[in-house]
């Protein structure tokens, strides 16, 4: 009888193996899934054989033979199920349905208070529901329905637990949100770091094994791939680059700390460096875009705050790239919008504060929904198992 169970509960394990492999691969077949897992060949035809009617997978026409008969080629079903990715941002928050594939099938945004101040979880919970409601609303029709909702926060998170730590700017500590969740939906849920989505996103986009991904809006993070992994650091909490000191005895910052880097880098500080040039301002949800517009539009208060930014982001991006040396950073979050006018000043101080071949590491600007899709993607990757194994 025991041997019963430990053949079924194998097979399981070799099934997960092959969706894994077959998702991670644009295009494989059977042969090359067996040289891969060292599984026999009857074995992941069977396997590929039920994953197939399960319509997990498809078989998409012959591939080229390397001495015996040609392979029919595989892939996974782009329409076997989707997944939502919900970035919530303290000003507004961007949700996308994608297809297995990545594909954008929808894509909201919602507007939230400018100074609302009084976050609750039970305030977010309800918005969350929200927006998990209206994006699978608009879900097509599939074999497998919701693989997975990703929710991407601004924060401290325990992505294992599923736990929110901390989040600074929204005043939010100790949450068992995906517990929340799970009341409503029935639905596979991952919980992550902003930027850790915005990282993984482009990854999965790129396939660039080391790269730093700086998510600047309300407030700032980093997310990091070492090797083609997240690296999440011991206790699931690297990359809060934003509240790395860069001013001693500078300003108060958010997180009770002095002389955060977020304080000098954020539209928080885009919002200061206006007033003190004069200009009334406070961080709204189209405070950057509209910003942008003043200073393209010529107003030199603008334009010199705007300045004041991107030596910041660039003092801050040249420390990571000095500690990281990746191959590509990513600025990604409200704060990109602001390219052609932060740009060649974090360029600059890039250039003249790294040291060897830092100076001229690619600064990429990221896709607006660079985290969202990063939250879909993570939810698909820990449904199929590809996310790599924490170790934590
Ligand atoms: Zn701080």
């Amino acid at each position: 009888m025991y041997r019963t169970v430990d053949a079924s509960v194998m097979r399981q394990v070799n099934k997960q193996t092959v969706l894994s492999l077959i998702y991670q691969k644009s295009v494989t077949s059977r042969v090359a899934i067996s040289d891969e897992t060292g599984l026999n060949r009857a074995t992941v035809s069977s396997l590929v054989d039920e994953l197939i009617a399960e319509e997990f997978v498809e078989e998409i026409g012959l591939g080229n033979s390397t001495g015996g008969r040609k392979p029919i080629l595989l892939r996974f079903n782009a329409r076997a199920g989707y997944a939502v990715g919900i970035d919530v941002q303290i000003t507004h928050v961007t949700s996308v349905l994608t297809n297995a594939a990545r594909d954008v099938i929808h894509y909201q945004r919602l507007e939230l208070e400018a100074d609302h101040g009084h976050y609750t979880t039970d305030w977010l919970l309800g918005i969350l529901r929200q927006e998990i409601q209206s994006v699978t609303a608009a879900m097509p029709a599939s074999p497998h329905g919701v693989l997975g909702v990703g929710i991407a926060l601004p924060g401290l998170v325990n992505h294992i637990a599923g736990h929110v730590i901390y989040l600074p700017n929204l005043g939010l500590t100790d949450w068992a949100i995906v517990d929340d969740l799970s009341r409503w939906f029935p639905y596979p849920f991952v919980v992550d770091n902003d930027a850790n989505c915005g990282a993984w996103s482009e990854y999965l986009a790129r396939r660039v094994n080391n790269l730093v991904f700086l998510n600047a809006g309300v407030g700032v993070g980093s997310g990091i791939i070492i090797n083609g992994a997240l690296y999440r650091g011991r206790d699931g909490i690297a990359g809060e680059s934003g509240h790395t000191t860069i001013a001693t005895n500078g300003l108060i910052c958010s997180c009770g700390n002095y002389g955060c880097w977020e304080e000098y880098a954020s539209e928080r500080a885009l919002a200061r460096y206006l007033r003190e040039f004069g200009v009334e301002a406070n961080v709204s949800p189209h405070f950057l875009s509209d910003s942008v517009r003043q200073a393209q539009s010529g107003d030199s208060a603008y334009r010199q705050a705007f300045q004041k930014l991107g030596e910041y982001l660039g003092i801050g991006l040249s420390n990571l790239l000095q500690v990281l040396n990746p191959e590509v950073a990513y600025l990604g979050g409200t704060v990109a919008e602001a390219q052609p006018l932060v740009f060649s000043d974090i360029q600059r101080v890039i250039r003249h504060r790294s040291m060897g071949a830092n100076k001229e590491t690619s600064i990429v600007i990221a896709e607006p929904t660079a985290v969202a899709l990063g939250a879909a993607g993570l939810a698909i990757s820990q449904t199929v198992k590809m996310l790599p194994v924490p170790t934590t």
